[in-house]
């Protein structure tokens, strides 16, 4: 495990010791907090709490009243009395228990969660934190934290108490201590990172009281001071970052002037098989515009599933071989990247631009055949894979880079395509619509263009969530528009069905389907463990018409592109993020049909529920991408890991989004020119975090 970067500069020889070397953790303890991340003192001063036990609103169960008039959130203690679990039909189930203290009782639920069954051990006293609701006549709390109280311990009301993430072996109360001791030996030994003036003027805590306060508050308002400097902090350090990265662009870097004459626009336009739409036509335009000049380019394309974001590349890409340049366009698949190939080659078998493939699983000497003509020039157009990246792939004269569906890749791979002499001009495309907050927060080095319309003619996708008892209905339809001579897709969340309580996988879904309903029908299967030969024949079977349904994991999310596809059946719905539901639901609005999507789920709860009802009720992926923000942030869909960034540490963007607002002018201006303040010694501090986080990801050459 590497070590952990932390919020500090060179830290004082204390800071950095070793942990089994501090009193407080001694040689017993210190692996695990080391399977934790942590391997200094200074590791643990900056380990910020994954949540708190509010015992500030502390009360007797009999007291409950005031408290739950407004719906605040209040602890009790006592103990457990009656665990008793409840399966019902469906799958789901239902955990009660009742707490007692002196005064009254307590009821605590929880839906299909039977695993917490574990820690309700009757006859122990727990603390249990919620939001209370009375039920009938008796008190009641869906979903409360529970912790068990050791013998000796009474929790004392007015108290706010950190919670850590464990590892096995260690026990809340050690952690809690180990790292109180070590916040209180040497949280003043921290050097600040923003200068005193500067924090002032923005209200923000210093440094040391900041970390004793998000590890010990005294009370909520110091809590959300603590966490207010750190969370604009950590923004603040990735705006700089970004700043500086767009900075370093328009300064640092040439890319060849690629300007779109009237003649080279028309040239290009005439391959198309279709006008474009507005907004490809104003994609088109901004592209041109930035192609023309001589800072690099730095776009990002986003765009609904299907709005024709291939067709705006091509253009790009063609605006850099009219000029003699060459250009490159990496697919996060092979299957995506032969797609692609097939596409412009269709649209360029009258044109003398050369195109040509490179993927992983190529033989040595098609290869090497290959690279020894692009080092040459001999191609125009190269498509990949990540293939491309590798270092051995040189170009003749790279003008243009296109990244397709970034947010595939993982990782910003923009840096590690270059060459020597000038650069080429970026551009990357993203399919999943990305709210507004997040796009500034993690893309706030790029400029955007936007597809919004989706193409002429392209009808609707009726979607609808269903149960169990609907699926022999469903089937009836589904075979109907086959034989009428559609095609369609039935998706599976995964390829076998190892565990119990999942549902089928794709390879007995085959199997039932084909036996079933899809018995009279030719049905193949689809999934990443394939070969890419095997993926590929089928494919190609499927594209012809000659299959009429794939059965598939969600190797087909992406950007696959076959027209007369216009059913899909879904099982596990509530195993998809929304985000892929709509990439999945982009595959059947391709042609003139209209689609029909009904997807099959078991949400666990009203959350899981919502989410699916808001993706039947809108095609809208730019609102869906909001609504999934709402709903439950941004980690899982939009995180910050799957830009390619390191996570966050404690800011949330939809919890933060005004300190982001913030942190992002406060940045834009830190940096402004070679004289901005940021240059200045009393930010040299401030300026090593931010190379440290991000000079290597976001490839922050070092500026002045
Ligand atoms: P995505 O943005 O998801 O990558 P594609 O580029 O694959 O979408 O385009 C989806 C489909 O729309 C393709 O079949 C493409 O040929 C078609 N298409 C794109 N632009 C237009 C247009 N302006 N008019 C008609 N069809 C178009
Ligand atoms: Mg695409």
């Amino acid at each position: 495990m590497t070590k952990k970067d932390n919020g500090h500069n060179q830290p004082t020889t204390r800071l950095a010791q070793p942990l089994g070397q501090l009193p407080a953790v001694g040689p017993r303890v210190a692996p695990l907090l080391n399977k934790l991340g942590l391997h200094t003192a200074l590791d643990l001063l900056f380990f910020f709490p994954r949540d708190y036990e509010d015992c500030s609103e502390l009360c007797a169960i009999g007291d409950l009243d005031d408290a739950a008039t407004e719906h605040r959130q209040v602890s009790v203690s006592g103990t457990i009395d009656e665990v008793e679990l409840r399966s019902l039909s469906n799958g789901r189930s239902v955990l009660g228990a009742v707490v007692r203290d002196d005064s009254s009782a307590l009821r605590i639920v929880w839906f299909n969660q039977p695993f917490m069954m574990n820690r309700l051990v009757r006859g122990s006293r727990v603390l249990v934190s919620g939001k209370p609701r009375l039920s009938g006549l008796r008190w009641e709390m869906t979903h409360p934290t529970v912790r068990t109280l050791r013998d000796d311990e009474t929790p004392s009301a007015g108290e706010i108490r950190p919670v850590y993430h464990l590892t096995e072996g260690l026990r809340q109360t050690q952690i809690r201590q180990i790292v109180r001791s070590v916040v209180e030996s040497l949280a003043g030994e921290l050097e600040e990172v923003l200068p005193a003036s500067y924090r002032a003027d923005r209200q923000l805590w210093g440094l040391s009281d900041a970390l004793r306060a998000i590890h010990h508050p005294e009370d909520a308002d110091q809590l959300t001071a603590a966490r207010r400097r750190f969370v604009y902090q950590e923004l603040l350090v990735l705006q700089l970052a970004l700043a500086i990265r767009r900075w370093n662009l328009q300064h640092q870097r040439h890319a060849p002037a690629l300007p779109a004459t009237a003649k080279i626009d028309a040239r290009i336009r005439r391959l198309f098989p279709f006008e474009l739409t507005a907004d490809q036509r104003q994609a088109t335009n901004e592209i041109a515009q930035d192609m023309g000049c001589q800072l690099p380019m730095n776009r990002l394309l986003e765009g609904e599933v299907g709005s024709g974001k291939t067709v705006v590349a091509e253009y790009a890409m063609l605006l850099a071989v009219a000029h003699g340049y060459q250009a490159a366009l990496m697919a996060p698949t092979e299957v995506l990247a032969r797609q692609h190939l097939r596409v412009l080659s269709e649209d360029l078998r009258q044109s003398r631009v050369r195109i040509d493939l490179l993927t992983g699983a190529m033989p040595a000497s098609r290869r090497r055949h290959l690279l020894a003509q692009l080092a040459t020039g001999e191609i125009d157009l190269l498509i990949g894979t990540q293939a491309l990246l590798h270092e051995r792939v040189e170009f003749h004269r790279l003008g243009l880079v296109v990244i397709d569906e970034q947010h595939k890749f993982g990782v910003r791979q923009r840096a590690s395509l270059r060459q020597a002499g000038l650069d080429p001009h970026y551009l990357i495309m993203t399919a999943t619509p990305i709210p507004r907050t997040v796009t500034m927060a993690l893309f706030g080095d790029l400029d955007v263009s936007v597809l919004r319309q989706t193409p002429p003619g392209r009808q609707a996708v009726h979607t609808y969530i269903a149960s169990d008892d609907q699926r022999e209905q469903w089937w009836q339809f589904f075979t109907r528009k086959l034989r009428e001579g559609r095609q369609g897709y039935v998706v599976a969340p995964h390829v076998d069905d190892d565990r119990e309580d999942q549902p089928l996988g794709v390879e007995q879904l085959f199997e039932q389907l084909v036996n079933g309903p899809l018995e009279a029908f030719r049905v193949d299967m689809l999934h990443g463990r394939m070969s890419t030969s095997e993926k590929e024949a089928i494919m190609n079977a499927y594209r012809s018409g000659r299959t009429h349904v794939l059965v598939a994991t969600s190797v087909i999310e992406v950007g696959i592109d076959v027209p007369n596809a216009t059913l899909m059946t879904i099982e596990g719905g509530e195993r998809f993020g929304l985000a892929q539901l709509h990439q999945l639901r982009g595959r059947i609005r391709r042609g003139s049909f209209p689609g029909y999507l009904t997807v099959f789920a078991h949400p666990a709860n009203e959350a899981a529920r919502q989410r699916l009802e808001a993706f039947a009720g809108t095609l809208d992926g730019f609102e869906l991408a909001e609504v999934d923000f709402q709903m439950r942030g941004p980690g899982d869909l939009l995180g910050t890991v799957q830009h390619g960034l390191p996570p966050f540490r404690i800011a949330d963007l939809q919890r933060d989004a005004k300190l982001l607002q913030e942190a992002r002018q406060d940045a834009q201006q830190l940096v402004a020119d070679a004289d901005a303040p940021f240059f200045q010694p009393e930010f040299a501090s401030l300026k090593q975090r931010v190379f440290r986080r991000y000079g290597r990801v976001l490839d922050l050459a070092d500026v002045a």
